[in-house]
């Protein structure tokens, strides 16, 4: 039998092997209200929850924001509100993920090429929360839809932007992911295993990247926040419980901004866990 200070060495060291990457924002980090002037910025779905506060805060600070999502009334009200803030005029990019394809992503591309000439960030926000049920009923097709649009979609929009953000100065791709792509929890499905692999696929670039290109490569953990997407989660919870997604905006602008130059391959908690 091991003595109990060394079970309890053994499990702080264990405990920090698993949180190796994991950080927060900086204590008392302020953005500057020109933080991302001049810059151009895509946000998947940005038409509601975390995208639409995202989209809006980028805007704010000065940046052009490419809307991209699959819902046109949405993503006009987000539009509509930049415009009405008086931030720079965003582009709407109409898509539905379940069908990015290597040649609608290319498409997109040109698009952004010839519309806006240069590409400094991307948060891959959009997802699908799937089925919350047991492996062993899981259906196959929405098992696809959920590894599709929140994993594939990302690879590829990624793939395919990444020239253009390797001509930016300080390029900054942002990925989403959560606490149950760290730690698989029961009936949390095939989103668990798309975090997992976006986990896997920040730090697999971000690795790539580090000595080749100024792009960096993060992911944030958004935590528990007051969506839509939430509320399916978890019904019988009081959104008003959880903070907002404005509540948020602070460790997405850091990352999304020149203050986090030189920090690549870690996963972000934006709230404590
Ligand atoms: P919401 O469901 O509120 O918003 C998701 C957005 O993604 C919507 O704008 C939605 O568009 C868009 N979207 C979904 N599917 C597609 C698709 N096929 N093509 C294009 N756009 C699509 O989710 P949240 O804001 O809560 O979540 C944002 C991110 O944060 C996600 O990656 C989520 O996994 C992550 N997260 C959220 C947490 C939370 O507590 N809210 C906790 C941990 C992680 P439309 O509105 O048109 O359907």
């Amino acid at each position: 039998l091991f003595p109990y200070t060394t079970l309890f060495r053994l499990s702080n060291n264990w405990t920090d092997f698993l949180m190796k990457n994991i950080k927060t924002l900086p204590a008392g980090y302020q953005p500057s209200g020109t933080l991302l002037e001049a810059r151009v910025i895509l946000v998947t779905g940005a038409g509601d929850g975390i995208g639409r506060a995202a989209a809006r805060s980028f805007a704010a600070h000065g940046a052009t924001v490419i809307l991209l999502g699959k819902t046109q009334e949405k993503l006009e009200q987000v539009y509509d509100e930049i415009i009405a803030e008086g931030h720079p005029e965003p582009l709407i990019l109409m898509l539905d993920l379940q069908y990015l394809t290597p040649d609608s992503a290319k498409a997109l591309t040109d698009t952004i090429e010839q519309e806006l000439g240069r590409l400094d960030g991307i948060l891959h926000n959009a997802a699908l929360l799937g089925s919350v049920t047991p492996v062993a009923n899981y259906s196959p097709e929405r098992w696809q839809q959920v590894m599709q649009v929140n994993v594939h979609a990302a690879f590829l929009l990624t793939q395919t932007l990444m020239p253009l953000l390797a001509q930016a100065p300080d390029a900054s791709i942002v990925f989403t992911t959560s606490s149950v792509g760290r730690q698989g929890r029961a009936f949390w499905g095939a989103y668990a295993v798309s975090k997992f692999a976006v986990e896997g696929l920040m730090e697999t670039l971000a690795d790539e990247l580090e000595e080749v290109t100024a792009i960096r490569v993060n992911a944030i953990n958004p935590g528990a926040t007051r969506t839509r997407m939430r509320a399916a989660a978890y019904p019988g919870e009081n959104p008003v419980t959880r903070p907002t997604a404005d509540s948020l905006m602070p460790l997405y602008l850091y990352l999304m901004g020149p203050d986090s130059q030189g920090v690549s391959g870690y996963s972000f908690d934006a709230q404590p866990v």
